[in-house]
C-alpha cells in the first residue's frame, strides 16, 4: 500500500489506470488462488472421499461457476477504485492513525487484526441483514443468492451495490482505528480464505463428542451453506455470536452440522437428517 502510494502526484490518467491495475492484481491473484485451489482439491482430487462431507445433494453447473467468476472479476474491479480512493485519501492525511498503529508494535498489530476481524464481523451481520430488508435486497444483493448452492467461485460474486457497501469498510475503518497497512493486507487475506471455505460446499469442520463444531463459536460451512438455501437465517460471516444473540440462527443449523461432520470422538451421525437439501 505505502509503496504503491509513493509518486501519486499530479497524476496523468494512465498513472491511475496504472495504480488501479497495481490494486486490482493483489486481490485478483488472491481470489483466484483460493477458488482454484479449493475447486481443484476439495471438488476434484478429493470428491470421492468426501462424498460424507458434501453438503448438498446436487453439485453447480459450470455455467454457474463462470459467472460467478465474472461477477466476481466485476466486484474485484470495484474493490481496486476503493484501493486508489485510499492511497489518494492518505494523501490528503485521512489515516494519520497509520503512525500511532505501528509505534505501539508487535502486540498491536495482533490485537488490531483480531479486533478488526470481531468489527467486521458487527458490520457484515448487520450491513447483511439492511440486504435482506424487501426495499434493497433486489438491488443489493440478488446476484449473491442466484447462487442457491454455492461454490468456491461464489466469494465475490455481488451486485455493484453489495460490492460498494463491502468495500466501504476497508476504506473507513483505517480511518478510525489504529491499524497498520500490514493488518489491512492479513485481513483480506483471512477474509478471502474463509469466505472461499464458506461457500465451498463441504463441511469440513470436524464435530464434537455431541455433535456440535469444534469452534462452535466460528461459522461453518453448513451455516452459510443453510443462508443460501434459506435466505432469513445465519447472516453472520465469521462468528456464530451475532446470530445466536439476535435469533436469527437457523432452528436445524446443529443438526444438519452434525449431520454432516466428520466426528473423530463419540457416536456417528444418524443418516435420517438433512437429505432434502
Ligand atoms: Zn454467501
Ligand atoms: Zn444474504
Amino acid at each position: 500500500m505505502e509503496d504503491a502510494f509513493k509518486g501519486t502526484s499530479d497524476m496523468p490518467i494512465q498513472d491511475l489506470a496504472h495504480l488501479w491495475l497495481q490494486q486490482l492484481t493483489p486481490t485478483l491473484s488472491k481470489y483466484l488462488t483460493f477458488a482454484i485451489a479449493v475447486w481443484l482439491l476439495i471438488w476434484v482430487v478429493l470428491a470421492p472421499f468426501l462424498k460424507p462431507r458434501k453438503i448438498r445433494d446436487s453439485t453447480p453447473y459450470a455455467s454457474q461457476l463462470l459467472t460467478e467468476l465474472a461477477i466476481s472479476i466485476r466486484s474485484m474491479a470495484i474493490f481496486a477504485v476503493a484501493g486508489v480512493a485510499i492511497l489518494h485519501l492518505e494523501r490528503l492525511g485521512f489515516y494519520s492513525l497509520q503512525p500511532l498503529a505501528r509505534s505501539w508494535g508487535a502486540l498491536w498489530y495482533w490485537t488490531s487484526l483480531v479486533a478488526t476481524i470481531v468489527v467486521h464481523d458487527a458490520y457484515f451481520y448487520w450491513s447483511h441483514r439492511l440486504m435482506h430488508d424487501p426495499r434493497f435486497f433486489r438491488r443489493l444483493h440478488r446476484r449473491h443468492h442466484r447462487s442457491n448452492n454455492p461454490s468456491p467461485f461464489t466469494a465475490y460474486s455481488f451486485d455493484v451495490g453489495e460490492a460498494l457497501l463491502m468495500v466501504v469498510f476497508f476504506v473507513v475503518w483505517p480511518m478510525i482505528f489504529p491499524m497498520a497497512w500490514g493488518v489491512h493486507g492479513l485481513f483480506m487475506v483471512f477474509q478471502i480464505a474463509r469466505n472461499t471455505m464458506l461457500h465451498c460446499g463441504y463441511e469440513l469442520r470436524p464435530a464434537r463428542a455431541d455433535g456440535r463444531p469444534w469452534l462452535d463459536f466460528m461459522t461453518t460451512t453448513t451455516h452459510h451453506d443453510l443462508h443460501h438455501a434459506q435466505a432469513g437465517y445465519n447472516f453472520g460471516a465469521w462468528f456464530t455470536w451475532w446470530d445466536r444473540w439476535m435469533g436469527t440462527e437457523h432452528p436445524e443449523y446443529l443438526a444438519r452440522f452434525a449431520d454432516r461432520a466428520w466426528r473423530p470422538i463419540g457416536p456417528q451421525p444418524s443418516p435420517q437428517v438433512g437429505d432434502s437439501r
